[in-house]
């Protein structure tokens, strides 16, 4: 498959579109994890990475939490390229909390305990 570029479209830096700039070294993913969690610093993969958010977060839905941040992070991305949306952080929030709670209100309540209180601390 030929592709035009694989060049960031989310920081416009010279960086190349991998797995682990997308999601976690990139400046805008960067920003977008910092608004979960303050003090994140990226690590050297994807591994470390989630292991950090893990460790931070101390929830039983951390690895839904890592989930839609990436998923919300990836439709950003796909928005920009496919539909001209200009990425914003707004918008990857915005993402990120409707999925959030798309997930809440279908997820079994017991497994989920503590969520809609997480969530209420991002309106
Ligand atoms: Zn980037």
């Amino acid at each position: 498959m030929y592709c035009p570029g694989y060049t960031c479209v989310l920081c416009h830096q010279a960086h190349m579109e991998t797995r682990d700039h997308l999601f976690f070294q990139c400046q805008f993913a960067r920003s977008c994890w910092r608004y979960i969690y303050p003090g994140f610093t990226p690590g050297d993969n994807v591994h470390v990475n989630i292991d950090a958010i893990k460790q931070k977060l101390k929830v039983p839905f951390h690895m839904e939490i890592t989930t839609l941040v990436t998923w919300s992070i990836w439709r950003t991305r796909n928005d920009f390229i496919f539909n001209g949306i200009t990425p914003s952080l707004y918008r990857c929030r915005r993402t990120f909390k409707e999925e959030l709670n798309l997930v809440f209100h279908g997820a079994k309540r017991k497994k989920y305990e503590g969520l809609q209180a997480w969530i209420e601390n991002f309106r």
